[in-house]
């Protein structure tokens, strides 16, 4: 009978396949890339169940990222593999996405407060003009829900909105 590996598509009526279909060649190498990346992200995984600053959880969220794209190959050739990467994939899409929200509600925030105190108002709807330049880069990194940057979007526009109308109305008084 003439077998096919799985991985490398080799076949012949001598060719040996294992269990999954591979052989002696492919069976290697697919056990040490699995061992060797599950490792990796396994190692990620913990680095970030203690507490990490928010760029640092990105690096390990995107090499968890690379490493299960990697392993996607593998899951579509319907190999075992624990965790599932289509799923690791997911779930990075969604801590990234939270992370990019995150990082940039922070900035915005700080740039908000240095607005408040500044002591003019050309100088605070110049840092809230700012603090809107700062969402729109985040908005192409956010592949998922969009709408906490909305809201975000529109809290500084409201801002802008205040700083930019007070004085105005204040000079018809
Ligand atoms: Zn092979």
């Amino acid at each position: 009978m003439v077998v096919t590996c799985k991985l490398c598509g080799a076949s012949g009526f001598l060719l040996r396949v294992d269990g999954l279909g591979l052989c002696d060649e492919c069976e290697g190498i697919f056990a040490i890339e699995l061992r060797q990346r599950t490792r990796t992200i396994e190692e990620a995984h913990r680095a970030l169940s203690s507490p990490v600053d928010p760029e640092t959880a990105l690096e390990l969220w995107e090499l968890i990222r690379q490493n299960a794209r990697e392993l996607l190959v593998y899951e579509e050739m319907d190999l075992p593999i624990k965790p599932v990467p289509s799923r690791l994939l997911s779930e990075v899409s969604e801590a990234v996405d939270a992370l990019h929200v995150q990082i940039v509600r922070e900035r915005v925030e700080r740039i908000l407060t240095r607005a408040e105190q500044a002591d003019s108002n050309r100088a605070k709807s110049r840092d809230a003009c700012k603090a809107i330049s700062r969402i729109e880069p985040a908005r192409q990194e956010i592949e998922g829900d969009k709408n906490p940057l909305d809201e975000l979007e529109s809290r500084v526009r409201q801002f802008c909105n205040r700083v930019q109308f007070i004085p105005f109305l204040e000079a018809f008084r």
